[in-house]
């Protein structure tokens, strides 16, 4: 078997195709979606998202704003800036683009955001309705999968769900909605034993732990969806994903690649939110 790739280049260009003609629509009534991106210190790869975020941004019409500060700015100049974010009608979602420096204390920052204008969905009250079943925001990674399973038609009621990773912006969110929506979901972590038999019984296999490589094609249930949110950066400067692509895709029926999977998908939600919220302000 060679699996379906799943591509988030082709998805995320269809959905954002739709964002800009509700954007539009937004616009007649004289509101503009704006999403306000604060980058802390000078991590090349957190340069390139932003970057990305940004861009996304102008090619779907959406107004967009950049608030850059170097490592060592105190922690109040940022409080300050989120403050004046929150109150600010352009604005319609904000994202702390993390890490943070370690001097920050990142939940502190997130609670700062208005949970409104909280497009990332990683503030307590918003996980907290996530778990709930009643989102006011998806965060973007783990929405961006549920669209793949959607676009390709992959059932998940009741089937076995593996999720490899715990983070709070990836792994817990992606099992809370994989039960949601009616599997069965197993979560791994760097403590679980016997990882590879977790991951050889899982008809939805999502695996985000940062690792190259790290899942095998032996670990791979024939038929199954393999999705490889992983994101790591090789010797020789190429970037590839915790799934040995190759060997996996000739197990797999689904899968994402790396890159060009889930990465377009992640910004692709992120503007999903922002215009989102911009509704919701322009009925309030
Ligand atoms: P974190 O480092 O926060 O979490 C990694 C998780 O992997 C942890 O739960 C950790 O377990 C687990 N883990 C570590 N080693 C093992 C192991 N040997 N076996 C099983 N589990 C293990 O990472 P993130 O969730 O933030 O990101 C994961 C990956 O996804 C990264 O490569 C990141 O770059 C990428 N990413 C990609 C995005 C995209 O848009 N494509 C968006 C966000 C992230 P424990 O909790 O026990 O430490």
């Amino acid at each position: 078997m060679t699996a379906t790739i799943l591509d988030g280049n082709a998805l995320g260009q269809k959905l954002r195709a739709g964002f800009r003609q509700r954007a539009e629509e937004l616009a007649a009534q004289g509101v503009r979606p704006g999403l306000a991106v604060i980058l802390v210190g000078d991590d090349p790869a957190s340069q390139v998202y932003v970057r990305n975020k940004v861009n996304a941004c102008a090619q779907a019409g959406f107004h967009s704003e950049k608030h850059v500060y170097p490592a060592d700015i105190e922690a109040r100049t940022v409080f300050a800036r989120i403050a004046g974010l929150n109150a600010d009608p352009k604005i319609h979602g904000i994202l702390v683009q993390l890490p943070l420096p370690r001097h920050f204390d990142a939940d502190a920052v997130l609670e700062a955001i208005a949970p409104e204008k909280d497009v990332d969905g990683f503030r307590a009250e918003n996980v907290g309705v996530l778990v709930q079943g009643h989102p006011r925001f998806i965060p973007c990674t783990p929405y961006g999968v549920m669209k793949f399973f959607e676009e390709a038609g992959i059932p998940l009621k009741g089937r076995e769900a593996v999720v490899v990773g715990r983070s709070n912006i990836v792994g817990k969110p992606m099992a809370m909605l994989l039960m949601h929506a009616g599997a069965t979901v197993t979560v791994c972590h760097s403590q679980t034993r016997d990882l590879e038999a977790h991951c050889r019984r899982a008809d939805i296999l999502v695996a985000a732990v940062g690792k190259a490589k790290m899942i095998s094609g032996e670990m791979i249930k024939p038929g199954a969806a393999v999705i490889d949110v992983g994101m790591n950066r090789l010797a020789d400067g190429k970037l590839c994903g915790d799934v040995d692509f190759a060997l996996a895709r000739e197990v797999a029926a689904f899968i994402t690649p790396v890159p060009g999977g889930v990465g377009p998908m992640t910004i692709t939600m992120l503007l999903a939110n922002t215009l989102q919220s911009a509704e919701r302000a322009a009925s309030a």
